[in-house]
Formats: structure tokens, C-alpha cells, sequence
């Protein structure tokens, strides 16, 4: 069956909670997405940050595939080997003591609000439960995460929505310290922004976060959902200012592809959430903890990392030379390979543009392209898409001339 065809299907019975592009998905190696048809895509979107290892990295692959043959599933009733050495991984590498493992970005985040209302009013008394959030910040598409979510663009329609969250400005320290409150329990924040534009804070910002919470006694929570596992190029974003939280979460690029969501905490906080408090069914199963077993080991152990930062600096120092040339691109930011190219016009149809012409490009907030390839990108498919990219900027500038 041919992409129209399934087009026509796609648009009859699947809901329509996204927009989606006319591309249908059949295969994917490396970089590359192969549609129904058979033509290829340099896949610069990377399943939104999801395939940090490539498509179908064949440890990953080999990972699920033998774990499947043994034990799909088993109940958290019991104890689970993958999940647990999963789980020493991710306390090895960062600050924490203990992982809850859920299934999404929004469930992880749903956990660290539970978690710093438990915490806060077991230690301090019933009314701690407010979390200063940021404004521009994703954390999810759960009532909660909506809530908590400094955007209105996804809480339209849902009220009335969950009570406790005030929003700052990212990156203005005053800002913070004027909206604690006595009832103020937490700060939760992205070390950087995805959706809301690819936003770095100022240098600095972060370290007076953490001792604002370590003054005012608020728990700290870093959602690095979206640039955890090595999109910035160091294993956790929050590594690159040696400022640690409280409570972390994960999930997205954690299992290689397989959703699976994490929080990791201090064992302090950890604690408020005992036997009975918090659960999930499938959270942390044989299949997904070998996956994300399996691609925590290639994220560490291969050179991933490594990649990610030679590549960033290159394509970074690329699109900052586009700069040059095309008057409407008016910033170039990121870390790693998430990078942000913000425009002073829509990028809408630039996607689309480049969509056609075999490259997968997104635009977060109107008007910033978002370039998050697979951190095992090579620099002749950086060339190749800068190619496509600069091809579509001219044509732009051609049109937009007369
Ligand atoms: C994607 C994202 C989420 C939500 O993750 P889901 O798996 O879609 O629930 C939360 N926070 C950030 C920063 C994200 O980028």
C-alpha cells in the first residue's frame, strides 16, 4: 500500500491530537528514516530527542530481542535484575540514590510532584505543596504537567486545572526569589529549554538556584525529560555547571527508541515515597530496563558523548556562518546537539520545504528551527543537511527579494 493510502487511513481513525506531516514511516538505520515508498530522510528530528543512539542501534535491537524471548513482563510485586542494574547505571553516573521507573516524560515528572508534596508536607506541614516553575517550560501533557507547564498554548480547554504552581521567567534569579511563598515546596526546571525555543539560562543562573533552594529549604527538581542522556554532551545537562538537584527526571532518549521514563532522587527524598505511595504497571519492565540497559552502556561506553560534542561544535559553528548570509536568522543557540536557530520569520514552511526534499527538521515556538540529530551523526550528513538547509534559505531570499 502506497503513503496515500495510508494517509487517507491515517486522517479517518487515529486521533488527531498532532498535525502530522504527509510521511509514512517503514524503516530507520543511523540517521535515517526510510518511508513507506522507499525514500529517505536525514533524520535531523530524531523521534524529538527519542533516537539519541540513530535508528534501531543494534545493541539495543539485540537487547530487546533476547530479553523478549525470555520475560516480557513481571509485576513490580518483584524484583526485576534488568531494572535493577538499570537503575545502579543511573545512580553511578549522577547524584542520585534511587529510580522510580514509569513510562514518559510526564509520568516521571508527575512522580517528582508527588514526591516534593509528600516530602515537604511530611517535613514541614500540610500547606508546603506550591512548585515554582519557568515560564516557556514543557513538562508534560498530563492534567499535572499541564499545570505545571509555563505555556498556555497547552492548557486551553482544560480547566480547572491543578492548584500549587507559580511561574517565573527562566533565568531571572529575582524573579524566583520573589515568588516564594511560605507555602512554596520546590523549583522545577528545565537545565535547558526544548520546547519552549531551545533557551539556555545565563551562566551562573543555575548555581543560584540551587542555593536559593538550599537557603529557602525547596527541594530542586530537574527535568532533563528532553536533554538528559547525552544531548547536551555531557551524560545530564545539569553536569555542565556541576549543579546537582534533588530529584531528576528522565526519560525520552533513556531506553534507545522503547518508552520508558525514570525519576531519580536523593535518598532523603526518596524516602517520603514508600511501599504503597506511588506506582506503575509496566514502569521499569524486563523488555524496557534491557533496553535502556543496553543503551546506557553504548551512551557511556562508545564514544557517544564524545561525538556529541565534536558534532555540536561543528554544526553549531555551520549555522552560526549561515548567519552571514541570511539577514532573518537572528540567533544560533544550544548545547551539544540541541541547537536553535531563531528567525525573525515562521519556520512552518521551511519544515515543510525540507520535509520534501529529505530532511526532518522541526520548529519549536513559531519561529526557531530545532536541529536534534542523533548524537552519532556524522559530519558528511551535517554537510548534507546543511546543504538542503542552505538550499531553502536561498530560494527564501530569492522569493522574498522582488
Ligand atoms: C517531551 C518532554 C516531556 C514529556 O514527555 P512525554 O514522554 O511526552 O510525556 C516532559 N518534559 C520535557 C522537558 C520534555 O521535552
Amino acid at each position: 500500500m502506497n503513503s496515500q493510502r495510508w494517509i487517507e487511513r491515517g486522517l479517518t481513525h487515529v486521533a488527531e491530537t498532532y498535525g502530522r506531516y504527509p510521511l509514512v514511516a517503514a524503516s530507520g538505520q543511523g540517521s535515517w528514516l526510510t518511508d513507506i515508498d522507499g525514500k529517505k530522510y536525514l533524520d535531523f528530528l530524531a523521534g524529538v530527542a527519542v533516537n539519541n543512539l540513530g535508528h534501531c542501534h543494534p545493541k539495543v535491537v539485540a537487547a530487546l530481542q533476547e530479553q523478549a524471548g525470555k520475560l516480557l513482563h513481571c509485576s513490580n510485586f518483584y524484583h526485576i535484575p534488568q531494572q535493577i542494574e538499570l537503575a545502579e547505571l543511573l545512580c553511578e553516573h549522577s547524584f542520585g540514590d534511587r529510580v522510580f521507573f514509569c513510562n514518559s516524560g510526564a509520568e516521571a515528572n508527575e512522580a517528582a510532584l508527588k514526591l516534593v508534596r509528600k516530602y515537604s508536607t511530611e517535613q514541614y506541614g500540610r500547606n508546603r505543596f506550591e512548585v515554582i516553575t519557568a515560564l516557556a517550560s514543557f513538562h508534560g501533557r498530563t492534567i499535572g504537567t499541564i499545570s505545571a507547564t509555563g505555556q498556555e498554548k497547552v492548557k486551553t480547554g482544560f480547566s480547572p486545572l491543578l492548584p500549587g504552581f507559580n511561574y517565573v521567567p527562566f533565568g531571572d534569579i529575582q524573579a524566583l526569589r520573589n515568588a516564594i511563598t511560605p507555602n512554596s515546596c520546590a523549583v522545577m526546571l528545565e537545565p535547558v529549554q526544548g520546547e519552549g525555543g531551545v533557551n539556555l539560562p545565563p551562566t551562573g543562573y543555575l548555581r543560584a538556584v540551587r542555593e536559593l533552594c538550599d537557603e529557602q529549604q525547596l527541594l530542586l527538581i530537574f527535568d532533563e525529560v528532553q536533554v538528559g542522556c547525552g544531548r547536551t554532551g555531557s551524560l545530564f545537562a545539569y553536569q555542565h555547571e556541576s549543579v546537582e538537584p534533588d530529584v531528576m527526571t528522565l526519560a525520552k532518549a533513556l531506553a534507545g527508541g522503547p518508552p520508558i521514563g525514570a525519576m531519580i532522587a536523593r535518598e532523603k527524598y526518596a524516602a517520603a515515597l514508600g511501599p504503597g505511595s506511588h506506582g506503575s504497571t509496566f514502569g521499569g519492565n524486563p523488555l524496557l530496563a534491557a533496553a535502556g540497559l543496553a543503551a546506557m552502556k553504548v551512551l557511556i561506553e562508545d564514544g557517544v558523548l564524545e561525538n556529541c560534542i565534536a558534532m555540536g561544535d561543528y554544526l553549531r559553528q555551520q549555522l552560526e556562518a549561515l548567519k552571514e548570509n541570511y539577514p532573518f536568522i537572528l540567533e544560533v543557540r544550544g548545547r551539544g546537539l540541541i541547537l536553535g536557530m531563531e528567525m525573525s520569520i515562521e519556520g512552518g514552511e521551511m519544515v515543510k520545504t525540507a520535509l520534501e526534499r529529505g530532511l526532518l527538521i522541526n520548529c519549536t515556538v513559531g519561529k526557531v528551527l530545532r536541529f536534534l540529530p542523533p548524537l552519532t551523526v556524522s559530519k558528511a550528513e551535517i554537510d548534507q543537511m546543511l546543504e538542503i538547509l542552505a538550499g531553502i534559505f536561498n530560494e527564501y531570499q530569492e522569493k522574498n527579494h522582488d
